[in-house]
């Protein structure tokens, strides 16, 4: 494919952007009526909201309801051109994108390509511990979890049916503490009414945490909030303690091993590894050091944005936080300087970027949520409730709002799930993920 001569056709300056989550979806959006072409390359072809991706794990919803194909969102969008693959390196030196669909010219280069799941250097635990950070991850904690109680329901030996029900969450910040307390419910109270051979008390979930508290990033009350929750709803909660191994059977913590079949990593993210061919400064994590204009330092038109990018707030002098937030406000803060830079109107200084901290929540079990915002603490029902608005005003797609609200609800009233496919490899008893 040859995409550049596409673009290059146009006689246009050439906006590429990498990935179409939401920095790059709203970098693309904001220059619709800019003089640019804009090539939006992602090797997936769908926008994910990934702050639902734990409910796809625990079988609330299915994949399509929380993903928008990117072609269909930028179809009405003339200037923009979609291409499906996955970039492998960029050319600082002669601005130049590859991609395993072929290359692309820039004038200016966007990075928005997100983070991936680290392991801290583990990366073998990842055949027993699923990450959450894909709809396949999704898919393949959804398919555990049900597995784990078809398993169950013919085990005779009492302890080995406790091993298969219990679910060990690593990490025990918002995915953590999200997806451990639907696990709880789903395990708890949903399932076990539809087996024979298993009590609502046979599961057992637990968080373990290298951290002090839970939701570190959140206000101290908010997470000894999630601790009281989560502690009266049944799930155990282990502070200050490192996973040292992860194997089929369960977890190694120094010198305590917890015998669980299910283990689900939800610690630790890290850049991703093609950004090394930028040969410029990342930080520990991989993600890349921006000036104040979100530009890498030497390389004025090429920006980074969301999560992919350690930016600091101009004004607080506090890091730009890894959330959907901070990549929309990113996005829209680059595309609006692309956007003067090609009118000719920008007759100043790039300005510094500014993050408008508009709160952060997370769901704490069934009809419960904590959030902050501004100076505000709430949780409860009410933190639901705010939660699952939110949640939808930034969900991609009405059909998909509509399908969303309509499943909570259909769930809510019957107390059931009804995404429960056991998808995926058809040697279902065979525990692995795709390579
Ligand atoms: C489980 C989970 C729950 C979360 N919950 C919340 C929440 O409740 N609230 C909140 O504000 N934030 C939440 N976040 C964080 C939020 O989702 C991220 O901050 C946000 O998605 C970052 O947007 P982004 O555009 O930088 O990257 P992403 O949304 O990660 O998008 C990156 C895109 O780049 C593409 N890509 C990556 N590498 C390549 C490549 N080599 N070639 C081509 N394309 C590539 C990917 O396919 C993807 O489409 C959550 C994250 C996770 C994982």
């Amino acid at each position: 494919m040859d995409t550049d001569t596409e673009a290059r056709s146009t006689q246009h300056e050439v906006v590429v952007i990498i990935g179409g989550g939401f920095g790059g979806l709203h970098v693309a959006k904001s220059l619709r009526r800019s003089s640019a072409s804009i090539v939006l390359v992602d090797r997936r072809n769908y926008h994910l909201f990934q702050p639902l991706l734990y409910q796809v794990a625990t079988a609330e919803l299915e994949p399509a309801n929380i993903a928008a194909p990117i072609r269909e969102i930028l179809h009405k969008q003339g200037n923009a051109t979609v291409a499906l693959g996955e970039v492998t390196s960029v050319d600082l030196e002669n601005k130049l994108v590859q991609f395993d669909g072929g290359k692309i010219d820039y004038d200016y280069l966007v990075i928005a390509s997100g983070l991936r799941q680290s392991y801290f250097g583990h990366d073998e635990f990842r055949a027993h511990a699923p990450g959450l950070k894909s709809i396949d991850d999704a898919l393949e904690i959804r398919r555990r979890l049900l597995l784990a109680f078809e398993e169950a329901e013919w085990e005779a030996d009492e302890q080995a049916r406790r091993a298969k029900l219990t679910f060990v969450v690593v990490g025990g910040g918002p995915t953590g503490v999200e997806l451990a307390g639907a696990i709880k419910d789903v395990a708890s109270d949903i399932l076990p009414t539809e087996f024979r051979n298993i009590r609502k008390d046979t599961a057992h979930v637990i968080i373990v945490d290298a951290g002090p508290r839970l939701v570190l990033a959140m206000p101290e009350d908010l997470g000894e909030r999630a601790r009281r929750v989560l502690e009266k709803m049944g799930v155990e909660i282990r502070q200050n303690v490192c996973v040292t191994d992860v194997t089929d059977g369960g977890v190694q913590i120094g010198d305590d091993f917890i015998a669980a079949e299910n283990v689900f990593w939800a610690a630790g993210v890290q850049g991703q590894e093609w950004v090394k061919s930028l040969g410029v400064e990342l930080d520990g994590c991989g993600r890349v050091f921006v000036g104040p204009d979100m530009a890498i330092p030497g390389h004025k038109n090429v920006f980074v944005v969301g999560d992919a990018a350690h930016a600091i707030d101009a004004k607080t002098g506090k890091p730009v936080p890894g959330l959907a937030q901070g990549a929309i406000q990113t996005g829209n803060f680059v595309a609006a300087i692309i956007r003067r830079e090609l009118d000719g109107t920008n007759g100043r200084q790039r300005p510094a970027f500014h993050y408008h901290d508009k709160g952060s929540m997370a769901i704490i079990g069934r009809g419960n949520a904590i959030a902050a915002i501004g100076k505000r603490h709430f949780g409860g029902f009410f933190g639901w409730l705010t939660w699952c608005f939110v949640h939808v005003m930034f969900l991609v797609g009405f059909g998909n709002k509509l399908l969303v609200m309509a499943d909570w609800f259909w769930n809510l009233i019957r107390r059931k799930r009804s995404a429960r496919l056991i998808t995926g490899d058809p040697e279902v008893h065979v525990k692995r993920l795709r390579a």
